[in-house]
Formats: structure tokens, C-alpha cells, sequence
């Protein structure tokens, strides 16, 4: 990232709480022009609304980002819903799958659709889509179906995006964060800091480093 003009302009979705908080902070910490965004911020937090089921709601989101900068640099793809452990493939209520895979998988296309003029605007973009090891196929189990189905899609669309998108000279890959003590994850699981820290590496990729992969910590998880 050392090639931009001045800090990376950085938008993270679900930047209110847990994971995609510790994103900002660690980015801002970094030196880079943060956008924390919320899909409903409390008035006076300075968060920028973004709800990523909202359509409308996320084109003036990247109508606002593109007055004020022009460009984006990394777009991190962070906010998620239903860790379904209460329910199993075989009787998963669709209704549920459904609404996660609007959030988790919909919420990140929109948004990367979006934004995508601004990412080609800066000629070093970078797409992180905040995926999990669940999503991995070679070990799956029947547990958290719509979790599961609406991340292993998502890594699908972070392989395509970075085919189509190599040419634009934009990094897109899947990071899980590991098993992390948030509202998500539940008590028992590591700090945040540890679960950002690989979201932050794949946010400020060099021009020359790894495009369409799934990692932890920096190191190849299986598809
Ligand atoms: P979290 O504590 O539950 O926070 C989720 C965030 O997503 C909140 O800021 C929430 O906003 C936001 N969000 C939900 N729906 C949204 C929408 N429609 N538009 C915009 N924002 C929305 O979860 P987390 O543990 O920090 O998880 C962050 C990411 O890491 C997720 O992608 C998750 O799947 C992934 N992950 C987490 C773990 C783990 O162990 N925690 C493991 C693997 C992967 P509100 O405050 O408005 O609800």
C-alpha cells in the first residue's frame, strides 16, 4: 500500500461492535483514513450508516465516500449475522437461511458493486470479505446451515471477484478471523485484536501479494 498518494482510505461494515471495531481502530492505529460504519449509529458516534441489506441506503453510502475522497482503498465486507447452532441442515428453516445469506452474502456483493468504481479509482483496491473456517468444504459438517451456506458462497464470490478484478489491479480474499470472543462468537473464544490482526494483514496487501485466497492469520486455511 506504500504506493498510494497519502493514507489508504479504509470502509468497514459492521465497524460498531466486535471484530469490525478492532478493524478500525488497528487501521486508524496504522496510519489510514478510517470509515467506521454502522447500520444504525448512534447520533454523534460519527459512524457512517451503512446497512448492507439496504440497497438504496449503501449507493449513497459510496455517493458520499466518492464526494469526500474520490477513491477507496480497502473495502472490508465485515458485518454478518446468525450463527445458527440451533439448527441443522436437514431441517434448517429457509426463512432463516434466507435472511442470512441477504446479509452475509448479498449485503457484501451490493456492496462491493457499489463501491467498485471508487476501488478502481485508486489502482491499489483491496476487498476483504470477513468469511470463517465453516465455511471450508474439505471438513463441513451439518451445523450452522445458514452461517455455513451463506460464507461458503461468499468465499465462491471472493474467488470470482478476484479473477474478474485482477486486471483492476484489486486484492480480494476471505479471512477468517478465527474463533473470537465477541457478541457472535460467545465467551471462551481469543481477544479481539488477535482475530483483526489478519483482516488488517489482507486490508494493506502490498501491489504484489496474494489475490482470490482463504486465510488466518496470514496463512492458507482449505477451501
Ligand atoms: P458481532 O459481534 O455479532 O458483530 C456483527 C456486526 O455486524 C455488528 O456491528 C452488526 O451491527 C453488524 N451488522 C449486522 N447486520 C448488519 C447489516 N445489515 N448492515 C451492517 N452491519 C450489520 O460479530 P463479530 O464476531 O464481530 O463478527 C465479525 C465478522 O467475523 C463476521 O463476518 C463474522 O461472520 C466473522 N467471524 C466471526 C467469528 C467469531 O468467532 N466471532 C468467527 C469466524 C468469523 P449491529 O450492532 O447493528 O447489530
Amino acid at each position: 500500500m506504500e504506493t498510494i498518494a497519502g493514507p489508504p482510505v479504509c470502509l468497514v461494515t459492521g465497524g460498531n461492535r466486535g471484530i469490525g471495531r478492532e478493524v478500525c481502530r488497528r487501521l486508524a492505529a496504522r496510519g489510514a483514513t478510517v470509515l467506521p460504519t454502522a447500520r444504525a449509529p448512534e447520533a454523534g458516534s460519527g459512524l457512517l450508516t451503512l446497512d448492507v441489506t439496504d440497497a438504496p441506503g449503501v449507493v449513497r453510502a459510496a455517493e458520499e465516500v466518492r464526494s469526500r475522497f474520490g477513491r477507496l482503498d480497502v473495502l472490508v465486507n465485515n458485518a454478518a449475522i446468525t450463527y445458527d447452532t440451533w439448527q441443522r441442515a436437514s431441517t434448517a428453516d429457509l426463512d432463516v437461511v434466507r435472511e442470512a445469506a441477504e446479509t452475509n452474502l448479498y449485503g457484501p456483493w451490493r456492496t462491493v458493486q457499489a463501491f467498485l468504481p471508487l476501488l478502481r479509482a485508486s489502482g491499489h483496491g483491496r476487498i476483504v470479505n470477513v468469511s470463517s473456517e465453516a465455511a471450508s468444504l474439505t471438513n463441513m459438517g451439518g451445523g450452522t446451515p445458514a452461517y455455513t451456506a451463506s460464507k461458503t458462497a461468499l468465499n465462491a464470490l471472493t474467488r470470482m471477484l478476484a479473477a474478474e478484478l485482477r486486471p483492476d489491479r484489486i486484492l480480494v480474499n476471505a479471512i477468517c478471523p478465527g474463533w473470537v470472543a465477541t457478541d457472535m462468537g460467545g465467551p471462551g473464544g481469543r481477544p479481539v485484536a488477535d482475530g483483526a490482526a489478519g483482516i488488517v494483514w489482507a486490508a494493506l496487501l502490498p501491489d504484489d501479494g496474494p489475490t482470490g485466497g482463504f486465510f488466518r492469520d496470514g496463512r492458507p486455511l482449505p477451501w
